[in-house]
């Protein structure tokens, strides 16, 4: 699944745990366990923490982040997930990490992007993409984690903006913000139709137990 041995399994506390190869080492983000592994530290990887973590846990089948990978990801918030993936694309990738709330963002900076230079932090209203004047070129992955009733709207603009074609979108689905009223399996088929036009859904995946009324859709993009 993954490629470049992405994310790893470490023995931790006595199980097996997810984890990543720590771009600074010495360095946390929220508080994981660093582990050093035949000389080489990494981060344990928190399922309940983070939904990338929780998809691969719940059997994610693709997995295309990796060593320069170009990532667009909307809603940073404290950089948790981003500090991850950080990891993985290393020091010749690029994770633009797009957050609106300043309060969140200035943890972002201070305790994530500051410490890690293939972050670009853009401060900004992901529905707003034509003003991100950081972002450059196309990437390879857009993941959206907005928790906003029109979350699908802004992640299809922003791919048409920034993906790249066969680009992958990693879309996080929190049922209950789009309408508390429909049933959760309702609510997702309604936004994978609105995809349909221009991806390739790939694969959803129910995050229970990690999180509750969350889907992750995987789907590559096809402009047509
Ligand atoms: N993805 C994060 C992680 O795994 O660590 C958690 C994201 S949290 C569920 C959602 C974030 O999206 C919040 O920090 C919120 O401020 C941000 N957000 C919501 N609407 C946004 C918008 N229109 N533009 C940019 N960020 C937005």
């Amino acid at each position: 699944m993954a490629e470049d041995n992405a994310f790893v399994w470490v023995k931790s506390e006595g199980r097996d745990s997810l984890a990543t190869e720590n771009l600074v080492p010495g360095n946390q983000v929220y508080n994981e366990k660093l582990i050093l592994k035949k000389g080489v530290e990494y981060r344990t990887w928190d399922a309940f923490r983070s939904k990338l973590a929780a998809a691969i846990m719940n059997n994610l089948e693709d997995f295309p982040f990796k060593d320069k990978s170009k990532v667009l990801y909307l809603g940073a918030s404290t950089g948790t997930t981003v500090s991850h993936i950080s990891d993985i694309v290393g020091p010749q990738g690029k994770v633009f990490a797009v957050e609106h709330a300043s309060r969140v963002a200035r943890d972002l900076l201070d305790r994530v992007a500051s410490y890690r230079s293939n972050i670009t932090p853009i401060i900004q209203d992901a529905r707003q993409p034509k003003d991100y004047f950081s972002m450059y070129g196309k990437v390879d992955i857009v993941y959206c984690d907005i928790a906003q009733p029109d979350q699908t709207d802004i992640a299809i603009s922003n791919c048409k903006l920034y993906l790249k074609e066969e680009g992958y979108l990693f879309l996080v689905i929190k049922t209950r913000s789009i309408d508390v009223t429909k049933s959760p399996q309702r609510i997702i088929e309604e936004q994978i139709k609105k995809l349909e036009k221009n991806f390739d859904i790939l694969q959803t995946i129910d995050l229970k137990p990690y999180d509750k009324d969350h889907a992750m859709v995987i789907a590559t993009y096809s402009k047509n």
